[in-house]
């Protein structure tokens, strides 16, 4: 086959794919994106999640409860129960915290470390959601974390020097069409500066469409326009931010690499 990449990052639960699923996915997967990670962010969404991965082989799952879920009501015993029970969970996620909106911090802390503690139970990766949020983000996690088991920054928007933080501790940093975007220079510069090998890309779908398709549906086919921009910001060639991010993602989500 020719050139392969892994989104690491996609949201099909979304009603904006009802009409034409399979097509989606089986049109990304002839372009060359052969693996894909879908991410749930509460209990419904990480069923969704299990149930996509069940029916498609190169599809994976993870459960999870996203910041914004985290309030007075919020149950994460599904986490543990749906991540221990189903093999398609690859990573416990979307989880974190989320400074942007207005949400209680102590709710969205006391979540996201449950949610380690059960990544570090089950041994899984963690996948990583932080708006305005680096320093809690951080000191969570070194206080928090098991030692082996590994952090996804998806999506990154913070600085330079929260990803040299973010490499220090040998986490992942996962790049989404925000970097395609022209004024992004702060993102440009962190394509530049992450090691190859502890580079992810994600579609982040259906949102975040990259150039040329801003404000369009995105999905996973689109994956390539972030590798290519990358590739011109690295100044190497697509194959090879293609062929690393795919190894580097099935490192981080201990997936067979089964090219
Ligand atoms: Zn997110
Ligand atoms: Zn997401």
């Amino acid at each position: 086959m020719d050139i392969q990449y892994f989104d690491s990052h996609a949201h099909y639960d979304d009603e904006i794919f009802n009409q034409d699923l399979e097509d989606v996915l089986e049109n990304a997967y002839k372009l060359g994106v052969t693996k894909i990670i879908d991410v749930g962010y509460n209990e419904e969404t990480s069923k969704h999640a299990i149930n996509i991965a069940t029916n498609y082989t190169y599809i994976y799952a993870t459960v999870g409860t996203h910041p914004k879920y985290c309030n007075n009501y919020t149950n994460v015993d599904f986490v543990y129960e749906l991540a221990k029970n189903n093999k398609e969970v690859v990573a416990i996620g979307e989880i974190g915290l989320d400074y942007h909106w207005e949400h209680d911090k102590d709710f969205q802390k006391k979540y996201f470390m449950k949610q380690i503690d059960i990544a570090n139970t089950l041994d899984l990766p963690i996948v990583i959601h932080n708006r305005e949020a680096d320093m809690d983000i951080l000191h969570i996690l070194k206080n928090e974390i098991k030692p082996k088991v590994d952090c996804i920054f998806h999506c990154f928007s913070s600085s330079l020097e929260v990803a040299k933080e973010v490499i220090k501790h040998g986490w992942y940093i996962s790049l989404s069409g925000t970097v395609t975007f022209k004024n992004a220079r702060n993102l440009h510069e962190i394509a530049q500066y992450v090691p190859i090998d502890k580079l992810l890309l994600e579609t982040d779908c259906p949102y975040l469409s990259p150039e040329p398709f801003r404000g369009k549906r995105n999905d996973s086919s689109k994956v390539m326009y972030v590798a290519d921009k990358i590739s011109n910001l690295k100044n190497v060639s697509i194959e090879e931010i293609a062929n690393a991010t795919y190894s580097n993602a099935c490192r981080a989500y201990k997936i067979k690499e089964d090219k």
